[in-house]
């Protein structure tokens, strides 16, 4: 069954990728931002993000006539003199859920969105909550609606970014909550195209899933980040180690890989935000705050490679930068663990020059004080240390005796474990990993 009006509320990575991949199924759907200058370029097919397969979908859509882009939520509900049009069947709000005081889930974007809407909803409505809200989130906004016939669903979103757009049409699950049943029924019917297993639960528990995912990820990360530490100290390989623990199908290889720290618009805001719930449930959750401090040290401990690849001191060292996205596939720089730590190595008086495949150009308030470079040889020129920051695969692929012949030191510190030594140390550097010897 197709849905002859779907609106899908801020239009991120979530709400357009949300937007695109609904249309794709045959819904028809109208994606509506507060910002203008994302949805003019949008209506020209050029996308504001970076995203495998986006921009097909999105110019598939619109060509079709099964996707639409309008300024403000009221336009996607109740555009202005269309009498003609469907009645809206379903909103997803995507809108974001920052870190705001205490580490609380800042839920300003959907509350403003709801006071927006309340009065222009269809009888009949669906509200779908997809941004990631804490539990109660869908009680509050059904309150704030004031719409008996109005039903507040929670879908979670578990895309990845840089995979978005496959994630999201080959979902490991599905989730959906509401109090009531038949709403739930229909937005689960949305995706039965996908065929993928789909939990139909109460709102609170649909809620807290997406929560309960992201910070068990997150705590996965800092125990393997704490355990290259260990293996570091005690002369084994990291890698090799959780090879061996990844066998096991109760662990999964997936996720094992030490890096500096986790970071990026999701683990960090809810691993606070889930800290803050528990606290105000009074409830004491030392796993995860363990986890949070764990990972804190683990970009500290970046830096401190860094420092003593340069000698001891960072005053006045040029260290080249390869990464500054939050991960690979993506130019998503929100909360990356590499601005950490090239944040702590400018603090020590380094110099740094970084190169990015999703990151051509400087950003103003975010990579201020890092020259951004297009070329990776600029980054190396003479380069104290090399530090790999995100796991782009393109690093592996470069001309690494070329970038030998311009540093001025031949050492990389790869934070990752992207590389092969071995043919990093046949173009002359020495190569410096996580967690192994
Ligand atoms: P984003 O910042 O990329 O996009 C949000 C969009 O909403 C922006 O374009 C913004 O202009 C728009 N917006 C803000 N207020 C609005 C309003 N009042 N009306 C209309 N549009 C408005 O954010 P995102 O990464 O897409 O995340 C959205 C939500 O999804 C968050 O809660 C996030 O935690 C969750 N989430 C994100 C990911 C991810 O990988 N990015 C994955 C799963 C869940």
């Amino acid at each position: 069954m197709f849905v002859r009006r779907i609106a899908v509320i801020g239009t991120g990575y979530v709400g357009l990728t949300t937007g695109a991949c609904l249309a794709s199924l045959g819904h028809h759907v109208v994606c509506a931002d507060v910002d203008r200058s994302k949805i003019e370029k949008l209506r020209e097919g050029v996308m504001p993000i970076m995203e495998p397969g986006l921009a097909e979908l999105v110019n598939e859509g619109m060509a079709a006539g099964r996707l639409k882009f309008v300024v403000g939520a009221r336009d996607a509900i109740a555009p202005a003199g269309a009498c003609e049009e469907d009645p809206v069947e379903v909103v997803f709000l995507c809108v974001p859920t920052p870190m705001g005081e205490g580490g609380a889930a800042d839920l300003a974007a959907v509350e403003e969105v709801a006071h927006e809407v309340r009065d222009l909803l269809p009888r009949g409505c669906v509200v779908v909550n997809k941004s990631t809200v804490p539990v109660g989130t869908a009680a509050r906004t059904k309150q704030l609606l004031g719409r008996r016939d109005v039903a507040v669903v929670s879908n979670p979103e578990f895309l990845r970014e840089g995979s978005a757009v496959h994630d999201f049409l080959n979902p490991d699950r599905i989730v959906v909550g509401c109090d009531q049943q038949d709403a739930a029924e229909r937005v689960a019917a949305l995706y039965s195209r996908l065929g993928a297993p789909t939990l139909l639960t109460d709102a609170a528990s649909s809620e807290m899933v997406k929560y309960a995912a992201n910070c068990f990820l997150a705590m996965k990360l800092s125990y393997v980040n704490a355990m290259a530490e260990l293996c570091e100290r005690l002369g084994a390989d990291v890698h090799e180690v959780t090879e061996g623990m990844g066998y096991d199908r109760r662990i999964g290889q997936a996720f094992l890989s030490p890096g500096p720290g986790w970071g990026g618009s999701c683990l960090p805001k809810d691993t606070h935000a889930l800290m803050q719930i528990s606290d105000a449930a009074g409830f004491d959750f030392p796993l995860l705050h363990a986890s949070l401090q764990t990972n804190v040290a683990q970009s500290a401990r970046m830096v401190d490679k860094i420092r003593s690849a340069c000698g001891g001191s960072l005053a006045g060292k040029r260290v080249g930068l390869l990464g500054l996205t939050f991960k690979a596939g993506t130019d998503d720089l929100r909360d990356s663990p590499a601005l950490t730590v090239a944040g702590k190595l400018l603090e020590e008086g380094a110099e740094l020059t970084a190169f990015d495949p999703g990151c051509r150009a400087s950003v103003p308030g975010v990579t201020d004080g890092i020259t951004v470079t297009e070329d990776p040889a600029v980054a190396a020129k003479d380069a104290d240390v090399l530090a790999v920051l995100t796991e782009w695969p393109e690093f592996r692929a470069l001309d690494w005796p070329a970038l030998a012949r311009v540093a001025s030191h031949r050492t990389v510190v790869d934070t990752r474990n992207l590389l092969d030594p071995d043919v990093l140390r046949r173009a002359g550097f020495s190569w410096v990993g996580v967690g192994c010897r």
